[in-house]
């Protein structure tokens, strides 16, 4: 045992994720002495570990930062009390506030309708909110670098358009950013750290959760890496590696 009161190997597993979290937010520049950030927390092991290895990462680092997090509990799907307790003893821990918003997961405004499109907007107008409201001007979302690929292949196959997840992306003229300082960890990854630690994952019954576009994605994902082992870091380096050669010149030319 250490001072983390893990054994040596687990230890060194949640060090080399919080390096490996540090290499991405270096890269792209995320964070900057006394940032605030805002943590985007969906309650699955994705954002929890991220606040692991932000809250980690403050003993690394010659720079400093402080973390704020929210939780967006839907009012179609209430937490327990005992998983509240959970979440919030977990981010006492990490020396982190929570805040704990209610919101409706399928608002009037949606008339009926509901897609992963609209609840991603839903929520991330919930969190401008609430940055806003703290006066915090980027937010950390657990998006990972499985994430990052499928959002790429799933933009060629049903939108039409190359582009991918941003790691850093800006709104409102700059005035707000988002940042994702887990783009370039797996998903796998995560789950071995998820393994690793207690952590109090909240898995909400969300009726698209099995059937949506991101599960196929996945799934072709999977089917490709048996191919080819670097199919994921390959998909993820796309948008630094355009060959411009091969691109057509005359873009209003479309394929009807
Ligand atoms: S799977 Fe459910 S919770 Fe996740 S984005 Fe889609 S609709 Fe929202």
């Amino acid at each position: 045992m250490n001072s983390s009161g893990l054994p040596p190997k687990k230890a060194k597993r949640l060090l080399n994720f919080s390096k490996k979290v540090g290499r991405g937010i270096n890269r792209f520049d995320m964070i900057q002495d006394g940032d605030e950030l805002l943590l985007g927390i969906s309650g699955g092991k994705d954002s929890l570990c991220l606040s692991l290895a932000l809250a980690l990462r403050l003993f690394r680092v010659p720079i400093t930062y402080t973390l704020k997090a929210v939780f967006i509990e839907w009012r179609e799907h209430p937490i327990t009390s005992q998983q509240k307790e959970a979440l919030l003893s977990f981010f006492k821990e990490l020396h982190i506030p929570l805040e704990i918003i209610r919101a409706q997961m399928v608002p009037p405004s949606f008339k009926g309708v509901f897609n992963c499109y609209l609840c991603s907007r839903n929520k991330k107008r919930i969190l401008f909110d609430a940055a806003a409201k703290l006066g915090i001007h980027k937010i950390a979302l657990g998006h990972h670098l499985d994430d990052f690929i499928e959002t790429t292949l799933m933009n060629i196959c049903f939108r039409g358009e190359f582009s991918t997840m941003m790691p850093v992306q800006t709104f409102f003229k700059g005035t707000l950013k988002i940042v994702r300082p887990l783009c370039e960890v797996t998903e796998k990854e995560i789950e071995r750290i998820a393994r690793t630690v207690t952590l109090p994952v909240i898995s909400i019954n969300c009726p698209k959760k099995d059937s949506n576009q991101r599960i196929i994605m996945k799934e072709i994902i999977k089917k490709l890496s048996r191919i080819n082992k670097r199919v994921r870091e390959n998909i993820y380096n796309v948008p630094w590696r355009i060959n411009e050669k091969y691109l057509p010149s005359r873009l209003n030319h479309r394929f009807k």
